[in-house]
């Protein structure tokens, strides 16, 4: 018998990603995914558009939201993002911890918009919210500078204006870790340590975060991801083992493109706990 797939980690126009919650759910389909979680950033607003267009298709949804929190490590201030799945999205804790980050958006948005005009660039808020249907993100903006042309593709806009210590950096004050763990289990669900090898520190840091993370409480860790190589995959799962901490796996997709889809290459090693297991029991 054919295993499922499954594909907890995806993102619609809720916030970065550029297809609508239908759409994606569409996509998902046609790519076999049984299990699909929408975590889109700080944001459950795509939740119901994708339930819908997955009771269609029979698709088991997962409620899912990825939170951007703040974490000291390796000397300054990191965004670390944290997976919530499998809440319940009427939760008021929930409901409590995300206006509070839409605001923190909001108001960085505005403020990597006046950087830009000082740096020549005039309307970058405007730009990106045009290119938004829910939170505006930085990859709106790095959206926006392609568009206007002052840099031929997203990643050199975070390189030259919108990654940490960039001229367009605005650091946000978002919750911390231990809170975002907190909210995510007083919504009833699980918390995941988003892509724990995308964070550009070394791998004692990683490990210190893992640390951090575990005893705080979180549940989970993703092991698998798509692009990894067999030994990264491989020494997330240990870390996971270590920390007793569930695998969970996800594309972290958010547009069609020739390395990323969703449900691909997404196995997980033998010896790890899959997250599902405790999710659908
Ligand atoms: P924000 O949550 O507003 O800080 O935006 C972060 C989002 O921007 C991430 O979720 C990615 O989708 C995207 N992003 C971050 N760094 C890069 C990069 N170097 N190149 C392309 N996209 C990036
Ligand atoms: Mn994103
Ligand atoms: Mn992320
Ligand atoms: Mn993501």
């Amino acid at each position: 018998m054919n295993e499922k797939i499954y594909d907890l980690h995806c993102h619609s126009t809720a916030s970065d990603g550029v297809l609508s919650p239908a759409e994606l759910v569409q996509r998902a389909a046609e790519k076999g995914v049984n299990v699909l979680a929408l975590c889109d950033h700080d944001s459950i607003a795509g939740l119901a558009e994708a339930r819908t267009a997955c009771q269609k298709q029979g698709i088991h949804l997962i409620n899912g939201v990825e939170i951007s929190t703040c974490w000291s490590g390796q000397g300054k201030d990191r965004g670390i993002h944290i997976v919530g799945l499998g809440f319940d999205e009427t939760s008021p804790e929930m409901t409590a911890l995300l206006a509070k980050q839409a605001a923190l958006r909001l108001d960085r948005a505005i403020q990597i918009g006046e950087k830009l005009a000082q740096l020549g660039i005039p309307d970058a808020y405007q730009g990106a919210k045009a290119l938004a249907s829910g939170e505006v993100t930085r990859a709106h903006y790095a959206r926006f500078l392609v568009q206007i042309g002052k840099v031929s593709n997203d990643t050199q806009a975070f390189k030259r204006y919108l990654s940490a210590g960039k001229p367009a950096y605005v650091k946000a004050d978002w919750v911390d870790i231990a809170t975002a763990i907190d909210v995510i289990h007083q919504a009833g669900g699980l918390a995941v340590l988003a892509h724990p090898l995308r964070y550009n520190m070394t791998n004692r840091w990683i490990k210190r975060l893992v640390v951090d993370f575990s005893q705080w409480h979180g549940d989970g860790i993703e092991v698998a991801g798509c692009g990894q190589s067999p030994d990264q995959r491989q020494l997330i799962a240990r870390w996971a083992n270590e920390h007793q901490l569930l695998a969970s796996v996800g594309s972290d997709f958010h547009f069609p493109c020739a390395w990323i889809e969703l449900g691909k290459s997404l196995t997980l090693p033998e010896n790890v706990l899959p997250i599902w297991q405790r999710l659908l029991q």
